[in-house]
């Protein structure tokens, strides 16, 4: 029988994706040896400001800047739906299409861990996949109590160590890189060059659509 595959899960709205997005994932990738890490585009909730860049776009520049880098793959199933999804709708989706046996890891910045127990039905989420979370030196947020009860029952301290197709936690250090979309968006708003802080294919992409201008 083959061996399980181990793959990561990188969710995010990417409006634009950068640099911090791709070299973190490729870190991420080759700290865990991961057969694939998946970028997954979500589709942007109804009561955000109106798109500035829709989900073709988005896609468009995510399967851009991963051209000829392995292990990170783009995973659209997200934008497919005509409705935000849910992580748990997209951890089952993707349970359908794997091997019982396959790991399945989905990477969150620790801030959105400490947002977890508001998601939906978030205490299943386990059952599909295992959790890295992402430290950072400074971060902010703290864990709530049933966050906190989830870590103790669930933490193991090796990311290398994480067993099995799913059910459990780990932290990996990593600072990250000073770039964020919101910055990215607000310099080509105001003219400004976004040379290095993404692809030049995306960047390419976003001259050429005449995206994100103010
Ligand atoms: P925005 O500025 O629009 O909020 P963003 O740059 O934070 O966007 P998202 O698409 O929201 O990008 O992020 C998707 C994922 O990538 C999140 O898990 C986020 O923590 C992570 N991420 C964002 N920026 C960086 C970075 N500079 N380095 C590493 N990971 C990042």
């Amino acid at each position: 029988m083959a061996n399980p595959r181990r793959i990561g899960l990188l969710g995010g709205t990417f409006d634009p994706v950068h640099i911090g997005h791709l070299r973190g994932a490729l870190e991420v990738a080759e700290f865990m040896a991961l057969d694939e890490l998946r970028l997954i585009p979500s589709a942007r909730p109804p009561h955000r400001e109106t798109p500035q860049v829709g989900a073709q776009d988005r896609l468009a520049m995510v399967e851009q800047a991963v051209v000829g880098l392995s292990p990170l793959q783009v995973d659209d199933r997200e934008l497919k739906r005509d409705k935000p999804s849910y992580s748990i709708d997209t951890l089952e989706s993707l349970r359908g299409e794997l091997a019982a046996d396959d790991q399945l890891f989905l990477i969150l910045g620790w801030d959105a861990f400490c947002g977890l127990p508001a998601w939906h039905r978030w205490d299943e989420l386990l059952q599909h996949c295992h959790i890295l979370v992402l430290q950072r030196p400074d971060a902010g947020s703290e864990a709530s109590e049933p966050l906190r009860d989830l870590m103790a029952a669930r933490n193991v301290a090796d990311p290398l160590a994480l067993n099995g197709p799913a059910g459990q936690i780990s932290f990996i250090w990593q600072t990250p890189l000073a770039v964020s979309a919101t910055q990215i968006r607000s310099l080509l708003a105001s003219g400004r060059s976004v040379r290095f802080l993404v692809p030049d294919a995306v960047l390419a992409y976003i001259n050429t659509h005449g995206l994100y201008r103010g």
